[in-house]
């Protein structure tokens, strides 16, 4: 009887997930590990902790959900608050299990650990599979990363002339088997948090887990209807309809942009195909686009010229950096989404846009530490996106045009009645 062992990161669901579906295809018992690893909630030097509470949340309530989805599939998911390396090599050789399944990652901190566990179990199989993609890796119409344009339009116009979604996984069955799981999810105070209760303002009052990421597709395309006037309300800043809210449920994979896909797809064969519904499929694109450059520049682009070398003269100023973090800049604007931010964990797109030029541009304040806030304090925190974009809005990323916001005519235009603004700052 041979035991597979799925090691779960940022894919944390049951449905279209490569890993699953391959070990239930090749193993009669199947075990899955999650950990907490300790270097993620780690103090950082800039004086906060690399994952915050919020995200911390809602990442609780995501291994509850996926706990108890895998074990209808007869998975029981063991979860530890120890790093990875440690904790699957001794289940490896507790179980003896012959191959480990995983989600590829190409990120240095991810690949770090990977080696480490590599390293103390050679024996052991390792597969991976991409599996956070909208275009898969294999399918897409360039013979190298390297090969990547710089602009976005010309990767997704010939990605979309080239490339098919690939249809939806789905998983074998596998026999019950008796296993004692004695393992405890942790709670926000076993990560050194306090329990809080969610802002009454939020933007994003949802909870973690793939049950819900399904739910809100439901309830955002199919019983309010939204998606069909998505194109035309997605640069709002109040409430949960502007927008998806799809972004914190895609970047810890508990839902895939293929299944949001699809019942887009379904939307427009049922209901109505218009601008706003391709516009969805549009901004899955972009994401995608910020997880292909990174494949191509590796860890560029955490660097301070980002993957243009662009040197500009970035200023360090530890007060002017504080006073942006705690909404006490010149702009309101900017003040409001920094409240926001920080009394919920999250921003709108255009919240965020302005939020960065200002700090990279007006202030000329090193875009990384704005990087490194928004990782810490975003429930929707994806290392690609974050960080491309921050690239991007800093005139050291993918912006041909390398634009800079006059953050009075956005507030004009976005908060012309400053409802935004009272909302925060009054
Ligand atoms: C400085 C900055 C930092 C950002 N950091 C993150 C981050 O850490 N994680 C993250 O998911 N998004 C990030 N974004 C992108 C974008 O702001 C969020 O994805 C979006 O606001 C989430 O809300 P939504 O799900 O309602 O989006 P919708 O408007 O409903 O969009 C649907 C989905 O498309 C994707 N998407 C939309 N816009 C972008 C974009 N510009 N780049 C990449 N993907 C996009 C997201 O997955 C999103 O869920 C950042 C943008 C900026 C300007």
């Amino acid at each position: 009887m041979s035991t597979g062992l799925i090691w779960f990161r940022n894919d944390l669901r049951t449905q279209d997930h490569e890993g699953i579906a391959t070990a239930t295809s090749n193993h009669d018992r199947v075990i899955a590990v999650y950990c907490f690893d300790p270097r993620h909630y780690e103090e950082l030097d800039i004086g906060f902790r690399k994952t915050g509470k919020f995200r911390a949340k809602f990442l609780i309530e995501t291994i509850h959900q996926l706990r108890n989805n895998l074990r209808k599939l007869h998975i029981p998911l063991l979860v530890f608050q120890n790093k990875p390396e440690v904790k699957i090599a001794e289940l490896t050789k507790e179980h003896q299990t012959d191959t480990i399944y995983f989600q590829k990652e190409w990120t240095d901190e991810e690949k770090k650990v990977e080696r480490n566990l590599k390293e103390a179990i050679p024996d052991v199989k390792f597969k991976d599979h991409y599996q956070q993609f909208f275009f898969h890796p294999d399918d897409i119409p360039y013979d190298s990363f390297n090969d990547i344009p710089k602009v976005f339009t010309e990767f997704r116009k010939k990605c979309e002339k080239k490339t098919e979604v690939r249809e939806l996984l789905s998983n074998s069955k596998i026999e019950e088997f008796e296993f004692v799981n004695d393992t405890e999810i942790p709670s926000l105070e076993d990560l050194d948090f306090t329990e809080f209760k969610t802002d009454e303002r939020s933007a994003f009052p949802f909870h973690g887990g793939e049950d819900e990421a399904l739910k809100r597709v439901e309830q955002y395309f199919f019983e309010q209807r939204n998606l069909e006037t998505y194109k035309e309300t997605r640069n709002g800043l109040i409430g949960t309809d502007y927008s998806s809210k799809l972004s914190a449920w895609l970047a810890n994979g508990s839902i895939s942009p293929r299944q949001i896909y699809f019942k887009v797809k379904q939307y427009e064969k049922e209901i109505i195909s218009n601008q706003s519904t391709y516009w969805l499929i549009f901004e899955l694109i972009w994401r995608d686009f910020f997880k292909y450059i990174s494949l191509k520049h590796g860890n560029e682009i955490f660097q301070l010229e980002g993957i243009r070398g662009k040197s500009h003269d970035w200023n360090d100023d530890h007060e002017a950096f504080r006073n942006w973090i705690d909404g006490n800049t010149k702009e309101d604007f900017v003040n409001a989404n920094m409240l926001e931010i920080a009394h919920t964990g999250f921003m709108s797109n255009r919240g965020r846009q302005n939020v960065n030029s200002y700090l990279a541009k007006e202030l000329k304040h090193d875009w990384r530490k704005g990087a490194a806030y928004f990782e810490s304090l975003l429930i929707d925190y994806d290392v690609h996106s974050n960080w491309g974009n921050w690239m991007y809005n800093s005139g050291v990323g993918n912006d041909p045009r390398d634009r800079k916001f006059n953050i009075k005519s956005q507030a004009d235009r976005y908060d012309p009645d400053n409802d935004y603004q009272d909302l925060w700052l009054k």
